[in-house]
């Protein structure tokens, strides 16, 4: 009798074969994730942190598979290192502009901005904006209402060409946020060349706020920076009514994260709205 109770196969951890048939069952099931529905889309509130009135939201991509739920943080990457995220993100781009157009008949004046990912692999494309400049059009979406998140490590990688890629995407009338911003080395000379309206400060810093002083700096700084350039200034991954109230007093006016709301279903999303039209959030 074995003392371990006959399952000591546990113990081993998984070879790099079965890692790469992982992987590949991954690569697979996403390449077929959206003809078979698989793919939705969670909102996310974007609010003003004194008021938490909402003015915007972040789409966040879920995929429930055969397997079950996989996580973002579990298949973005391997859908960016494969491609699949080139169609992938031109489905949630269009996701995105129906939210608008839907959003702003509901609310009109009032209906929240809708705030997207956008991949590198996706940016690199030579169709990309053609293929935006559709999407756009078939919804009716007011691009000015849309923004595109860029990863900042991604922005930077290559000033140049980024700079030819958004100027045509922003001819279009839409605008860019830096995601996770604080974490890819921007140079203030980069930045300003850079047609954006929008910085988001990563969560790793929001998150050491209240423990660890060198994240204060950096927050001090992002803020401050922002300011100087006149860019909106939206704090990830707000957690505590501290966080909130820091982050405030030192000028972020923008804020997202699980202190106010968690990424919502559609249906929730709007009923979260509206109770705050009214008065009632
Ligand atoms: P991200 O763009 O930085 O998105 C923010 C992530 O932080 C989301 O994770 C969100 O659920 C999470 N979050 C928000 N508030 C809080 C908070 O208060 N505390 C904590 N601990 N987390 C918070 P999620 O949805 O798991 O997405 C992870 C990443 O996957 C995203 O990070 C983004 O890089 C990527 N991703 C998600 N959807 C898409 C997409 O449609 N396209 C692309 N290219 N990437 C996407
Ligand atoms: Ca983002
Ligand atoms: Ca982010
Ligand atoms: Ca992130």
């Amino acid at each position: 009798v074995k003392e371990d109770g006959g399952d000591g196969w546990r113990f081993f951890s998984p070879g790099q074969h079965d890692q790469d048939q992982q992987r590949l069952a991954i690569v697979n099931g996403l390449r077929t994730a959206i003809e078979r529905n698989e793919l939705s889309i969670r909102f996310q509130p974007i609010v003003v942190a004194e008021s938490g009135r909402i003015v915007g939201a972040e789409l966040l991509l879920r995929w429930n598979s055969s397997e079950g739920e996989i996580p973002p943080a579990v298949f973005i990457p391997i859908a960016e290192m494969t491609g699949v995220i080139v169609p992938i993100g031109a489905w949630v781009f269009r996701q995105a502009c129906l939210a608008e157009a839907d959003w702003r008949r509901r609310w009109g004046a009032e209906a929240p901005y809708v705030s997207v990912n956008v991949s590198p692999r996706q940016l690199i494309k030579e169709s990309l904006v053609e293929e935006f400049a559709a999407i756009l059009r078939e919804t009716g979406a007011d691009p000015a209402r849309l923004l595109l998140e860029i990863t900042e490590t991604a922005l930077m990688a290559d000033v140049e060409l980024n700079l030819r890629i958004l100027r045509r995407l922003t001819d279009l009338g839409l605008r860019v946020a830096v995601d996770d911003f604080g974490t890819g080395y921007s140079s203030l000379a980069q930045l300003t060349r850079l047609p954006v309206a929008v910085l988001k400060i990563d969560r790793a810093f929001v998150d050491g706020l209240d423990k660890r002083p060198e994240h204060r700096a950096v927050i001090r700084a992002v803020i401050g920076l922002g300011r100087a350039l006149g860019l909106k200034l939206v704090a990830e991954g707000v957690e505590t009514d501290a966080q909130c109230l820091e982050l405030r007093a030192h000028g972020c006016e923008f804020a997202q994260g699980y202190y106010f709301h968690r990424p919502l279903e559609e249906p929730a999303f709007v009923a979260t709205l509206e109770s705050g039209l009214r008065g009632g959030g």
